[in-house]
């Protein structure tokens, strides 16, 4: 009894020691975070996009204009609220993919493009500005949200990046629930991979490249969704799910899963999401270049993007665009394509919706 007692005196003697110093740590964060609310007072903002591509207002009927920009607007809106109420920068980005991902409309879970095979391999990462944490899946095919899994790759796994099988087996360690692949089919995605397929028969492949070369090819592509958010903590995160790129082969893994060329956050510049020819993306490291051209040349936001979208990205030869929100909840739309699907919201609640250029 008496040793019993001097254990219990012994724990509870180091247990007292380590409080007092957790406890001053909880307070300077929760102090930082009180300090950056009282700065960021209700300036939070979300924006996000829908893919790039040749997306022109000659090849689109009235109903499915109108269906986009309803869905963009039901998306964006869900975040909003989430803001609005003091959630997370997170959690508004997951969500708000979420709406786009259950939309076939979207290259990104259901809606997710073909490959070679006439299989859905999708990709999704999410970063979080506050702690640089990242988590990313690549090449799943049974996750009817990446997003949430690449989420749960960021807090629940020693990881950053998991993919294919292995992901779904964490996947189902973490209790999500699989879905049949079939589940992905849609009628006009694979409508799209017959047509490239019967032009790759007529045109001989040269080499490797052709088959994205071919602007026709290239341009099925759209849809990847992202978000980028700022919360009234100060706090912004980043998320990007897609099905990459119709016609793909070989476990090809584009730039959305890839922390640094499809999706970058951190509180001391911006939250990126892009969506593009994701060999280019990956080859700039559009959305993390966005970032170190604020933090290390002092750019604007604006800037940054213009810079990286308008110049580095065509002088490689690729196309297409990021959102980003930085941390005073300034917003970038840029794109280089005829198009891009997009939408923000600020902390007043106005909302833009935009599809062509102008
Ligand atoms: N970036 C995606 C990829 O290359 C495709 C897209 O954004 O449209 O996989």
């Amino acid at each position: 009894m008496t040793k019993i007692l001097t254990l219990f005196a012994l724990i509870s003697l180091v247990l007292g020691c380590e409080n007092p110093q957790k406890t001053s740590e909880k307070t300077s964060k929760s102090d930082q975070s009180e300090i950056k609310n009282a700065e960021n007072a209700e300036n939070f903002g979300i924006v996000i996009h829908g893919g790039a591509g040749t997306i022109l207002k000659e090849n689109m009927s009235d109903s499915l204009e109108a269906a986009y920009k309803a869905k963009l607007e039901e998306a964006i809106r869900v975040g909003h609220e989430i803001l609005k109420n003091g959630g997370t920068a997170m959690e508004a980005v997951t969500k708000t993919i979420n709406v786009m991902e259950d939309s076939p409309l979207f290259n990104a879970g259901k809606g997710a493009v073909f490959t070679h095979e006439g299989t859905n391999e999708l990709d999704a990462s999410v970063m979080d500005g506050a702690t640089l944490n990242a988590g990313a899946v690549a090449g799943v095919t049974r996750i009817k949200n990446p997003i949430d899994l690449a989420l749960s790759v960021m807090n629940d796994s020693p990881h950053v990046m998991l993919s294919g099988k292995g992901a779904e087996t964490f996947a189902i360690e973490k209790g999500f629930q699989l879905v049949d692949p079939s589940y992905f089919f849609t009628e006009s995605r694979f409508q799209s991979l017959q047509r490239i397929l019967e032009k790759e028969k007529t045109e001989a492949v040269k080499d490797n490249k052709s088959a994205f070369a071919d602007p026709f090819i290239k341009d099925s592509k759209f849809g990847t969704v992202g978000c980028a958010a700022l919360d009234k903590n100060g706090n912004l995160a980043a998320g990007t799910s897609t099905g990459g790129m119709t016609n793909k082969r070989w476990n090809r893994i584009g730039d959305a899963p890839i922390i640094g060329a499809g999706t970058y956050a951190n509180n001391a510049t911006c939250a990126v999401s892009s969506t593009g020819w994701g060999e280019f993306f990956i080859r700039a490291m559009v959305a993390h270049d966005i970032s170190a051209l604020m933090e290390y040349k002092g750019l604007s936001l604006q800037e940054a993007a213009k810079e990286v979208i308008q110049k580095k990205v065509p002088a490689l030869g690729g196309d297409g665009g990021i959102v980003s929100i930085d941390k005073d909840g300034n917003v970038a739309m840029e794109f280089n394509t005829a198009g891009m699907y997009r939408a923000h919201m600020n902390s007043d609640g106005e909302l833009i919706i935009g599809i062509y250029k102008d």
